[in-house]
Parts: structure tokens; sequence; C-alpha cells
């Protein structure tokens, strides 16, 4: 068993869990029935499932023609997005099994309201989530349709996981959110040594990702915050800093004018 990135657009990764005994995959987020479909092909795969983190259309391009293709696929959606392709519609709590793995559901609203990850920790020797775009390594989800409070829920959510939890977000966004950190905390020696790790991924053309939430709770500054451990001396005094949704407010707006 495998989990493979297939890159797409600009720095989508639709990632793809390889079940190598049975030759079958599910596909996370296909924003790109091409991308994935050579990939199928080239590695003689049947697709099994699509999971569907939110309705974003570079995550969610590629499912109409990749059930024309494969009719029996199950697709596994957010219950409050609109997509007629879905076949199991989920909310929060819901699991299902595939292939003796059990995936549990969690709602994650705030980038889109209707957002969930998918999280298993029977499928490998350590804990799994797909998370969309709900987190970035060393950053979280622009927030277009909830509030700074209901990304907040949706991260402690994320928080509550095990560290040794390996986290798949859909995008490759860690060079430039590091860039961003080390702003917000630019003494944080964990931070810079990761920068540095990170930079020579990049310059290979390396993926950066899966990202431990051990590591996360190192150098994220969106977790940080809310967990009490962020060095507050480059936020302004004014805002109450005992308040952690103020501050992480403050945190991603600056971030989104970065
Ligand atoms: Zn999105």
């Amino acid at each position: 068993m495998d989990i493979l990135p297939i890159k797409a657009f600009k720095d989508n990764y639709i990632w793809a869990i390889i079940f190598h005994k049975t030759k079958q995959v599910i596909i996370v987020d296909p924003g790109d029935a091409t991308a994935v479909l050579k990939t199928i092909e080239q590695m003689g795969l049947q697709l099994i499932a699509i999971f569907i983190t939110h309705h974003h259309f570079d995550h969610t391009g590629g499912v109409s023609q990749l059930c024309k293709i494969f009719p029996d696929v199950k697709v596994y959606g957010p219950k409050l997005a609109k997509i007629s392709e879905i076949t199991h519609s989920v909310t929060e709590n819901d699991s299902f099994e595939i292939n003796s793995c059990i995936f549990n559901v969690k709602e994650t609203p705030g980038h889109t309201l209707d957002h969930i990850v998918f999280y298993t920790q029977n499928m490998l020797q350590y804990p799994v989530l797909f998370c969309g775009d709900t987190f970035f390594s060393c950053g979280c989800g622009r927030i277009f349709e909830g509030t700074a409070t209901t990304m907040v829920a949706s991260l402690e959510k994320i928080l509550t996981l095990p560290k040794a939890t390996r986290i798949y977000p859909a995008h490759e966004y860690t060079l430039a959110n590091i860039k961003f950190s080390l702003l917000v905390e630019p003494q944080n020696r964990l931070l810079q040594q990761y920068f540095i790790k990170t930079v020579a991924s990049t310059d290979k053309n390396l993926p950066t990702l899966p990202v431990t939430l051990a590591n996360e709770l190192e150098v994220n500054p969106f977790l940080r915050c809310l967990n009490n451990e962020l060095d507050l001396s480059t936020i302004p005094t004014n805002l109450n800093l005992s308040n952690k949704t103020a501050v992480f407010s403050f945190i991603r707006k600056w971030k989104d004018n970065f």
C-alpha cells in the first residue's frame, strides 16, 4: 500500500491511495481527470473510490469524467456539497470501510462551509489525514466561506489527533508558507531548520508532503497560536493576546496580504 501524489494544475496534489495486492486505487480530490487517468493506466489500477473534501473546482473538476469511465466507483463527499456524482454523502463522525481500512469523517468548515477531512488509523502503521484545503504545512486554508471562529474550531479537531498523524494537504504551499511563518516567528529554530530542508526538497522538485502533526506543532503559526505556544512578540499588543481566535484571525489576515 502506498499513498502517491499526482501533480495537477500549478500546485495541486491529487493523492492516490494504492492497494498493490488488488491493484485498486482510491483518489482524493481529483481536480483533473487526465492526470489521474494517466497514473491509473500506467500502473494498471482500478478506481474503486473517490474522496471529495470540498466543492472547489480544483478538487472536483475530474469527478464526472472518472465516474463515466468507472461507473461503479463510490464517491464519498460532503453532505453539504451539491455534487451530483456523490454516491455516499458523509458528515461529522461518519465511518466507512474500504478494503479493511476504516475512514472517519470530520467536518472542518472555514475554507468552505462544506469542507470535510478523511482520517484513518488502521491503514498504515501511523494515522493518516487527508485534509484538503483546511490545513497546509506551516499554513491553513484561506477563509472563503466560514469565519475565524469556525476555522479555529476545525483546526482544533486536527490538534486532537495523535502527533504521529501524517497529514496530506492538497497543495504544495510549504516553502511560501515557511517564508511567511518566519515573519511571525523569526526566532523559531526548528522553523529555520525546516526552511533549509524545504528549500533543498523544493530545489529538487520533490514534494514536501506529507508532514507529521508533531512537525507542525513546532513550526505552524496557525496551530501554535491555538496551542498557546506561539512567540507573540511580532503580534500587535493592542490585540487581546489571551484571545487565541483574535491572534489567529490577525495572523490569517496578515497571511492573506503577504
Ligand atoms: Zn479550496
